[in-house]
């Protein structure tokens, strides 16, 4: 019956499931073991009416032409350009640290100073890693360096990794910039923003295809099976192509271990009020054990009454029942035991590994969207 079965309905699923149907006319089935499409970037209106990222904040931004093109065939968008607070001991200051963090940290005359070093040293318009401040000879440079590592970086990324400061990699320090520039964006890329209507009704306009049947609440364990490489697709010997999105290692029965994840809990709350925080996403650097707050009106653009926002509370994923896996933790430790599974499933016929889960990596959605486009192509 079908040339395709492809496992789990997210970006990268729908994705490669489309190209598929659309472009070299296969019958494709989805397996998805929620009661809804869109993986992670699934959103809906809660109970008051107020659209709402039930898996956290997504916000689409690339430089990438041939993923923006795809994705615009399924949907118009909200030109959301984000920007991001901290709040660092009450006080809201832009981040990523930039020259209006300078000038809110400092005050006007000694960021003017700070500024006018920090441009003549590294240029107007360049991204500075804190490492390389912290490390500077010159000993204002230091102490910014020293105040963006104590005040946004080092206590949200314990929150989010659960980690110490001494076991965090230096080389993620590294890559925490100060931007020499005015400007508050969060990301650079040229296309910004959330699909106008959700990120559900873009993901519901991609497998509506005559091709594409899509069937939800299935755990993909219980129709697949691997017998000496082959997969079996309800007992029955399955000829076609395998696209498998999921957790690999819990395909696999953990067989090696489980592979470590950092999971995430949301805790939603709704206000009669118009405003929360007059901000899409305000990140907490330096306390609460949340590591940031979304409103979602301001992300989505939403204009309704009243406003929900959630707490997001990071965690160690033990695959209990429930519990989302959201983050993989890069480490070499990690990454072999990846490998593991890699080799496992490379030796199965026409099963490919695909997607944040699949591959155990931290993909944005573009990205995504491009892995899965190649990988069609190439089926
Ligand atoms: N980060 C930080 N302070 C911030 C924001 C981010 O230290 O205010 C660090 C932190 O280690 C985090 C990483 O940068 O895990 C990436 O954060 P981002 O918000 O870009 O990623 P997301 O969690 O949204 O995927």
């Amino acid at each position: 019956m079908f040339d395709v079965i492809v496992v789990g309905a997210g970006t990268a699923g729908c994705v490669a499931a489309r190209k598929l149907a659309e472009e070299k006319n296969k019958k494709v089935l989805i397996l998805e073991k929620k009661h809804h499409i869109a993986g992670n970037c699934y959103d809906e209106k809660d109970e008051h009416g107020v659209l709402i990222h039930v898996y956290g904040p997504h916000i689409f931004h690339t430089g990438r032409e041939n993923v923006f093109a795809y994705l615009s065939r399924f949907t118009d968008w909200y030109a959301f350009h984000h920007e991001v607070v901290a709040n660092v001991h009450g006080k809201q200051i832009p981040v990523p640290f930039n020259l209006h963090t300078l000038r809110a940290v400092y005050g006007e005359k000694k960021g003017d100073a700070l500024e006018k070093k920090l441009v003549s040293v590294y240029g107007m318009g360049t991204r500075v890693p804190i490492l390389d401040l912290m490390n500077h000879e010159d000993e204002e440079l230091r102490m910014i360096g020293k105040y963006v590592y104590d005040n946004i970086y080092v206590y949200y990324t314990m929150k989010q990794w659960g980690k110490k400061p001494e076991e965090i990699d230096p080389a993620v320090t590294a890559r925490v910039p100060v931007n020499i520039s005015y400007d508050n964006g969060y990301f650079a890329d040229k296309y910004q923003g959330v699909p106008l209507h959700g990120f559900t009704k873009m993901f519901e306009a991609m497998v509506n295809h005559e091709n594409i049947t899509v069937e939800m609440g299935v755990e993909a364990k219980e129709v697949l099976s691997v017998v000496e490489n082959q997969v079996f697709y309800k007992g029955q010997p399955f000829a076609g192509t395998v696209i498998f999105t999921g957790p690999i290692d819990e395909f696999f029965d953990c067989r090696y271990g489980r592979l470590p994840y950092r999971t995430l809990n949301f805790a939603f709350e709704h206000y009669e009020q118009d405003d929360y925080q007059g901000h899409a996403v305000v990140n907490y650097t330096v306390d609460e054990d949340y590591t940031r707050i979304t409103e979602y009106k301001y992300l989505t653009g939403q204009k309704c009454k009243g406003t929900t926002i959630s707490k997001e509370y990071p965690g160690a994923y033990t695959g209990e029942e429930g519990q989302i896996p959201y983050y993989a933790i890069a480490n070499e430790e990690n990454h072999a035991l990846y490998a593991k599974y890699k080799a496992r499933a490379e030796e199965i016929r026409d099963f490919h590994l695909l997607g944040r889960l699949a591959e155990y990596q931290y993909y944005n959605i573009d990205v995504m969207v491009e892995k899965a486009m190649v990988l069609a192509d190439k089926i």
